[in-house]
């Protein structure tokens, strides 16, 4: 029948407009003091329309909810690495970032030159970040995760809006507040709460003691002098072994070095 969609929208509408006043009715008194009951109303349980009083009033961001991006630190009361940066200095947020609103600069080692893997600067331009989450998803360290503060409006957006290294860190435990479900899925994922980095180090070490633990002890002189026979040359302990793979390693960046310097003078004096 002509006109008949036009009734049924008319009547939802109005069925929405008496459950308000219902519901009103129902949390009487009630809805600015609980926040389970304004959380309620504003979920699919909820009959009637309702305004949120913001910024009074405020609607809690599902967990998955993602803002401008945040950095992160080990809790500043860590006994063992306390603030350590997570950022490896990787570059790979700033590379996979569609807006390119990541700046990033590599931290130096003050003695050798050498890069060392913590950023000495990090920059994200909030006006420009759109928020797609890439570089929480692509960083293979768990360092850069997606904040739920929306409020960061300002009337100086020149100098206000690009955030540093200082104002992009937060502690491990503001991550576990505001996406507990993900941090632990990111944890078993990494195998404990420390950084990777870090679990590669205590592993290392572990099996080094352990390998220590292991070994025969030293030869017994008998006879002259001679190395007994149930001791053989093979089971050196295994820490010696990690110092000779360290001085194999160096080596072999040592010579590369090199070989770039050589290169590269080659071609500086060709040109
Ligand atoms: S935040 Fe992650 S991806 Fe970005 S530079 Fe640091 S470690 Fe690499
Ligand atoms: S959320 Fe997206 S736009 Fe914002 S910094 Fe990360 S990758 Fe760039």
């Amino acid at each position: 029948m002509y006109g008949q969609g036009i009734a049924k929208g008319l009547w939802i509408t109005f069925k929405h407009l008496v459950n308000t006043y219902v519901d009103d009715i129902r949390y009487a008194g009630r809805k600015y003091v609980s926040q389970d009951n304004f959380q309620v109303r504003q979920g699919p349980k909820s009959q009637g329309a309702y305004t949120v009083q913001y910024p009074d009033e405020k609607i809690a961001v599902p967990e998955r909810f993602r803002f401008v991006p945040f950095r992160v630190d080990s809790d500043y009361d860590d006994p063992e690495r306390p603030g350590q940066d997570w950022c490896t200095s990787c570059g790979i947020c700033a590379k996979v970032c569609p807006p390119q609103c990541i700046w990033i600069v590599r931290g130096q080692d003050p003695n050798t030159g050498r890069p060392v893997p913590q950023p000495e600067a990090f920059f994200i331009d909030i006006d420009i970040c759109m928020n797609c989450g890439y570089c929480a998803e692509f960083c293979p360290f768990d360092a850069i995760k997606m904040d739920h503060d929306y409020e960061l409006a300002s009337y100086d957006r020149t100098s206000r809006h690009i955030y540093d290294k200082p104002k992009l860190s937060k502690e491990l435990r503001y991550w576990k507040t505001i996406a507990p479900t993900r941090a632990v899925e990111e944890m078993e994922a990494r195998g404990g709460w420390d950084h990777k980095d870090v679990q590669k180090e205590k592993a290392k070490a572990e099996k080094a003691a352990a390998a220590q633990k292991a070994a025969p002890a030293a030869p017994v002189q008998t006879n002259g002098g001679a190395a007994s026979p149930a001791a053989p040359a093979a089971e050196a302990p295994a820490a010696d072994d990690a110092e000779k793979i360290k001085a194999e390693r160096l080596a072999k960046r040592e010579a590369a070095l090199a070989r770039k310097r050589a290169r590269d003078a080659e071609e500086n004096g060709g040109a």
